[in-house]
């Protein structure tokens, strides 16, 4: 048996305004913002949808769910990860593992990545030492310093069991 291995890059950024709270890795995170679109805007898991289908050559998530789609208006973007994954595991993809990089101003976000680990965990249905979350100020500077925005990176590393007698 010989493995097939694939990697995929998402990023995802989204205005914020007021009020909160943020959703962000599936879980609502108290703040007096929250990120504007069509979904509930959750960049990381938008990054992380992205990186998936780029891994597995799924197109991109605005293909998968338009903002013109009424049906995605609002959407909880934790079960648009869970269609995405179903998937890509159906096409015989398991997950290496995912890092990710949040950029967000306030507030800080190391005492919710433990949580977001675990619920994106759940929804993948995938050990939670997986994932990998990292948070970043932006220094006070530009669109995430000035809480204009949040901001994502994800990379994704796919892998498939492949038999080299089929092939
Ligand atoms: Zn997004």
């Amino acid at each position: 048996m010989a493995q097939t291995f694939r990697v995929g890059l998402g990023t995802d950024l989204h205005r914020l305004v007021e009020p909160g709270p943020l959703i962000l890795g599936n879980i609502a995170i108290p703040f007096e913002k929250h990120a504007l679109g069509h979904s509930d805007a959750d960049a990381l898991i938008h990054a992380m949808i992205d990186a998936i289908l780029g891994a597995s050559g799924g197109g991109d998530i605005g293909q998968l769910f338009p903002d013109t789609d009424e049906a995605n208006r609002g959407r909880d973007s934790g079960e648009m990860l869970s269609i995405v994954w179903g998937r890509v595991r159906a096409q015989g993809w398991a997950l290496g593992n995912v890092d990710c990089v949040v950029h967000l101003q306030r507030p800080k976000l190391a005492p919710y990545i433990p949580r977001m680990v675990e619920r994106l965990s759940e929804l993948m249905a995938v050990p939670p030492e997986t994932i990998s979350i990292k948070a970043k100020t932006g220094e006070g500077i530009g669109l995430v310093g000035r809480e204009e925005a949040v901001a994502a990176e994800c990379v994704v590393l796919l892998v498939r069991e492949t038999d080299s007698s089929c092939q």
